[in-house]
């Protein structure tokens, strides 16, 4: 075939929400097109009007902006581009229906849907189940379709795919693939409604806008054999084809929300990054060297090829996704990171406003509604101390939770840990409780920087480091105690930290309340 310019589409119908798979496809169609200065085109193939979904287009261009995906042609809407639609071109695919039906290459078939039913139904029965029509259509006379006709049936298109030989194709994926003509229907076309069916529109499309390559999901290339047949029936140049590994889940089964993965718009208000979202997703099927696992945006660009596509399924890997996510939101955040000393004295990264601002909105909209909400200065107290234990902002409200709540829910058995005893706990406590109120400082992360934060969990420490010894704890027990005490959680950013943004008149309360907890304990 001719070097042609890279021209590549997107062409999801509006049938749900954009999955993981879908928006793969995108990004590696965009990718494509960006790494070989071509074109990237944006075609919604809405043609199918009993399974459209209402927003389902909002929300895949949605999906593509936030991930700045960005396409290049199109109708113009408001001083942008608009995607293609096919339900606006239907004149097109009728005018092509009627083409091939004048060159004997399609025939009207008149048949009922029970009719067909039926059909399917003895075919199944002689096992002829690759099939589900039998062509009873294609050799009507004149005669006999006037009279159907004047029945008032409304035919559909149907294409005479040849009965006998071979439709070969060579996908840059997968190799040469071939199929036998004799497996293949004679599809429908144009149904009866004047809509076009998928394979009519895809490929008139395809070869209108030029389409130079198809990089489609796997699950399309069953179609494929009948493309090249209706290509080669109206004398179009075919596009190359490649098509994408499927997407399997950790068990090897098919891909659904039983493996955590939901609709790109959900991602999204899970609190998942966008450029974490698309590094993921092009490590789904594509990879460099199988070791290099982060990408920016321009580094995809500049390595994308579809010989680094796999033929072997890729796994979905949530984990994989929430690690990516944890790397972005550090990158994105941290100004600056204190030196090697810095953290055992007790300061924290330094962090972006714009990282500050995202974190208290997604608190804001996150947070149990009962509960107060954060200022701004006090999340500019917690945010360094949590910023490289997040893998989404949204989680923030759950597992960080003791810095907002006053009081504190837990099962006193988790103040125990494995080893310490209940009397050893209580007199534990109580000593911390002692010392603590003893302190003539008053601490609390309001309106201090990292500084003061740090100054202050030193002299927190100063005090309760040494008590350890004095009650005969290890220190691992006696801060595992009072972890719990004054969070709720066996894992927390650093203790004294944490205290001391919490601050005293709460810590002494969360104290006592365990206190009350270990006592009321059988
Ligand atoms: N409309 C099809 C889809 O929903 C397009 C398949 C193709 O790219 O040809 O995915």
């Amino acid at each position: 075939m001719s070097e042609r310019k890279v021209r590549v589409r997107f062409a999801p119908s509006p049938t749900g929400y954009p999955h993981i798979g879908n928006i793969r496809t995108a990004l590696f169609n965009w990718l494509f097109a960006r790494h070989s200065g071509g074109s990237f085109i944006v075609r919604i193939e809405d043609t199918d009007v009993t399974r459209k979904v209402e927003g389902a287009v909002d929300a895949i261009l949605d999906s593509l902006e936030w991930l700045e995906i960005d396409w290049d042609e199109g109708p113009r809407v408001g001083g942008k581009y608009g995607p293609y639609f096919q339900s606006q071109r239907l004149d097109i695919y009728k005018e092509t229906a009627q083409l091939l039906l004048t060159e004997d290459r399609a025939y009207r078939c008149y048949c009922s849907s029970e009719q067909l039913a039926q059909m399917r139904a003895e075919m199944a029965e002689r096992k002829e189940s690759m099939r589900s029509y039998d062509r009873r259509c294609r050799n009507l006379s004149q005669e006999e379709q006037d009279k159907l006709e004047a029945q008032d049936i409304t035919p559909v298109v149907r294409f005479k795919t040849p009965l006998e030989g071979q439709t070969s194709f060579n996908d840059l994926i997968k190799g040469e693939v071939t199929f036998d003509n004799s497996t293949l229907d004679d599809f429908v076309l144009l149904k009866s409604d004047g809509y076009p069916t998928y394979h009519l529109a895809n490929i008139v499309d395809d070869h209108l806008m030029q389409i130079s390559h198809v990089l489609r999901a796997d699950e399309w290339l069953s179609s494929t054999p009948r493309h090249i047949l209706l290509y080669d029936a109206l004398g179009y140049e075919p596009p190359l084809f490649a098509h994408l590994p499927m997407i399997l889940g950790s068990d090897r089964s098919k891909l659904s929300k039983r493996h955590g993965a939901t609709s790109i718009t959900e991602y999204r208000r899970q609190g998942y990054l966008p450029q974490a979202m698309m590094n993921f997703l092009a490590l789904l099927g594509w990879s460099l060297d199988d070791k290099t696992e982060i990408f920016s945006k321009e580094e995809l660009v500049q390595q994308f090829s579809i010989e680094r596509v796999s033929k072997t399924a890729a796994i979905f890997n949530r984990e994989k996704l929430e690690w990516i996510n944890g790397f972005y939101i550090r990158k994105d955040a941290i100004v600056e990171v204190p030196p090697a000393e810095g953290y055992a004295t007790g300061l924290a990264p330094k962090v972006s406003t714009d990282f500050v601002d995202r974190l208290l909105e997604s608190l804001d909209n996150d947070l149990p509604p009962e509960v107060r909400r954060p200022t701004k200065e006090y999340v500019e107290q917690i945010a360094p101390l949590i910023v490289e234990r997040l893998k989404t902002l949204k989680e923030a409200a759950d597992l960080f939770d003791f810095f907002f709540l006053d009081e504190l829910v837990y099962d006193a058995d988790l103040l125990l840990g494995k080893k310490l005893t209940k009397e050893a706990a209580v007199a534990a406590l109580e000593a911390a409780l002692q010392r603590l109120t003893a302190l003539s400082v008053d601490w609390d992360g309001i309106g201090r920087d990292e500084k003061k934060v740090a100054e202050d969990a030193q002299l927190l420490e100063g005090v309760l480091r040494p008590l350890a010894a004095e009650l005969g704890l290890k220190t691992g027990e006696f801060f595992g105690l009072l972890r719990v005490a004054t969070t709720g959680h066996t894992a927390a950013p650093p203790l004294f930290q944490t205290m001391a943004v919490v601050g005293k008149d709460r810590c002494l309360r969360h104290i006592k309340l365990a206190l009350d907890r270990l006592r009321g304990k059988a």
